[in-house]
């Protein structure tokens, strides 16, 4: 194991991707690019996004995207044998994000027609889920695309032996910290009350209401919110679209 500047061995971590956009691998190389005491203060021996080594021997692996082909579940394995401490890196690891649309659609052969036309049949795919439902997942960084300062701060806990503190509490608490006038008073709608914070409110801040891609809060008053969305002039097709922009993946859906 290479060793730091204070002649301590370096952790060996290593980045992987599973069906996503890679944008959360993005937002890591540009918070490394402005924190190069976290590049030594580890050894990154995979991240196929920045580099072309492969090592295999790690400690820590941060595993970005959802599961959704069978053939990925031994690759998970694979990684969740190896690594000691694994993390769930963006939405699409965390909670399935965008991926698990496709669970809602009435055939999974529908969608692969829709994207891949007359070649559907040469790409396997099964429900969208998050890592979570296949291994272990020790730590999570949610988000689409993850909070650069919340992966530095991850990683920084990760390495010191504690379980990152990830916000527990509705995006609402930072908003109003914040001193937001409500999107709600101004026309327009919000999962601000249902979504978990430490996004600093980004979103309602400029202007925009939360789409909840930090996930759900612990028990999540889902119907109140739904009765608000509707009073506030919300159809039933654009509820259920905003509730699961970023929230579809339903366990039930992997059992049928
Ligand atoms: S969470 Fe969002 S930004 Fe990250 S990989 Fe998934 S789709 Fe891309
Ligand atoms: S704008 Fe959204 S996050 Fe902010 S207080 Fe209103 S509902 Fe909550
Ligand atoms: S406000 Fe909502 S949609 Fe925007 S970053 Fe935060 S959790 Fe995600």
């Amino acid at each position: 194991m290479a060793e730091n500047g204070n002649g301590s061995a370096r952790p060996k971590v290593a980045f992987f991707d599973f069906a996503c956009c890679e944008g959360c691998q993005l937002t890591v190389i540009d918070a490394l690019q402005t924190h190069l005491e976290l590049v030594e203060a580890v050894e990154i021996v995979q991240f196929r996004e920045a580099m072309t080594e492969k090592g295999e021997d790690y400690q820590i692996a941060f595993i970005e995207g959802s599961c959704t082909r069978k053939e990925d579940e031994d690759r998970l394995r694979k990684i969740r044998a190896q690594a000691g401490i694994v993390v769930a890196l963006g939405a699409c690891a965390h909670i399935g994000g965008v991926n698990a649309l496709a669970n809602l659609q009435p055939s999974l052969q529908d969608v692969r027609q829709y994207v891949y036309g007359d070649k559907w049949d040469w790409y396997n795919t099964y429900p969208a889920r998050p890592i979570s439902a296949v291994i272990q997942v020790d730590a999570f960084i949610p988000g689409c695309p993850i909070d650069r300062v919340e992966f530095l701060s991850v990683v920084k806990q990760v390495l010191l032996g504690k379980t990152p503190a990830i916000p527990d509490y509705p995006v609402c608490v930072e908003c109003k910290l914040k001193e937001n006038v409500c999107i709600f008073d101004k026309g327009g709608v919000c999962l601000g009350p249902i979504t978990r914070a430490g996004c600093d409110a980004i979103c309602p801040t400029y202007g925009d209401g939360c789409e909840g891609c930090r996930g759900l809060i612990p028990n999540p008053n889902e119907n109140a919110m739904q009765d608000v969305l509707l009073k506030a002039g919300l159809s039933v097709e654009q509820l259920r679209a905003r509730m699961t922009m970023f929230n579809a993946y339903d366990p039930a859906q992997i059992e049928a």
